[in-house]
């Protein structure tokens, strides 16, 4: 029985989040102000006969002439507070050129041009930079992502089980299985799954069922961790959809997509061990025969064989088919 069919929107997908990520999820920066008037309209003003030049500012390469200083630096400060586009550069430069020869100032006009140009030609340079620190900022701080490949080996690593029996009343066999590939410990899985299952919240406070986990033999379940692509095989050949999403059950298999695992779902964020209760007693469920259940009242605790994933219709999550006190959560039925 599919059980999960649709993640929530904020977990859909892993991948296309990661991706979001990748690109800069800051705002767009403000356009940038228009660039004032061409300075062919406010020339700068010609030195003044026997007035002091101004000081210059200090030359790029210690080759910049005084004689024509105050012009460059006035336009690299221009060029400084507007942030213009190496074009506007290039047109300021001829602009000042054209100043420069109508000032008569003839014998550096090929070293203004060239040095505008290398002035200018900083804050194309400039502009790329920044842009290149805003898509990367991303990079440089990612979230930790686990690890989740979209296929595994395809084969299936079973740890050898302890023969511990959970519970009383009729003995279910179970195996545990994680796919190879996925960087997932298969003892700590099978743990995981073990203490679930054996825990006093969990199936075996019905007193009808007793579990023990077995690696050969006959059994009645095998609960397999799996890549998501695997998860769709399995899933797909019990005639459902999982889409990498999700996890299914069918069969004697409880499908468990690693994808799941790790991120969760929306309502169980940051609560992991909840969410895994919730995972193997709602499939394990499906094995000993349970349906699905809805909400009994807002506040109530969720069945267990709720749903989740597609909302808490008002009540607060939940992972365990019983209360502490062994009280059974459920809900009226759903068809
Ligand atoms: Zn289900």
């Amino acid at each position: 029985m599919l059980c999960t069919a649709m993640p929530p929107p904020r977990s859909q997908s892993g991948r296309r989040r990661a991706t979001s990520h990748r690109r800069d999820p800051r705002p767009t920066p403000p356009p940038q102000p228009p660039p004032p008037p061409p300075p062919a309209r406010r020339p700068p003003a010609p030195p003044q006969p026997g007035a002091p030049p101004p000081p210059p500012p200090p030359p790029p390469g210690g080759r910049r002439p005084g004689t024509v200083g105050g012009i460059s630096a006035e336009l690299d400060r221009e060029f400084e507070g507007a942030r213009r586009s190496r074009t506007r550069g290039v047109i300021l430069g001829v602009a000042s050129l054209l100043v420069v020869v109508v000032l008569g100032i003839g014998g550096v006009v090929v070293w203004q041009v060239s040095s505008d140009s290398t002035s200018t030609s900083s804050k194309p340079k400039g502009a790329p930079d920044q842009n290149r620190m805003e898509s990367e900022a991303p990079l440089a701080t990612p979230k930790k992502q686990p690890y989740i490949p979209a296929k595994g080996t395809g084969k299936f690593i079973r740890p050898s089980a302890g023969g511990r029996v959970y519970g009383h009343g009729k003995l279910m066999r179970y195996m545990v299985e994680v796919e190879g590939g996925l960087r997932q410990d298969p003892v700590a899985f099978a743990r995981s799954v073990d203490r679930i299952l054996g825990d006093r919240r969990g199936w075996t406070a019905a007193g009808k069922w007793s579990f023990k986990r077995v690696d050969s033999g006959p059994y009645d379940f095998v609960v397999q961790l799996a890549a998501p692509d695997t998860v769709d095989k399995i899933c797909g050949s019990y005639g459902m959809t999982t889409e990498g999403k999700v996890n299914c059950s069918g069969g004697k298999q409880v499908v468990v997509n690693l994808k799941r695992w790790l991120l969760l779902t929306t309502y169980y964020k940051g609560q992991p061990d909840a969410y895994h209760a919730l995972t193997i007693n709602h499939e394990v469920g499906h094995r000993l025969g349970f349906g699905h259940a809805t909400c009994p009242g807002r506040g109530r605790p969720a069945p267990v064989m709720q749903q989740q994933i597609f909302g808490m219709k008002g009540c607060v999550i939940n992972g365990w088919p019983f209360d502490r006190r062994g009280r059974y959560l459920t809900g009226p039925a759903v068809p």
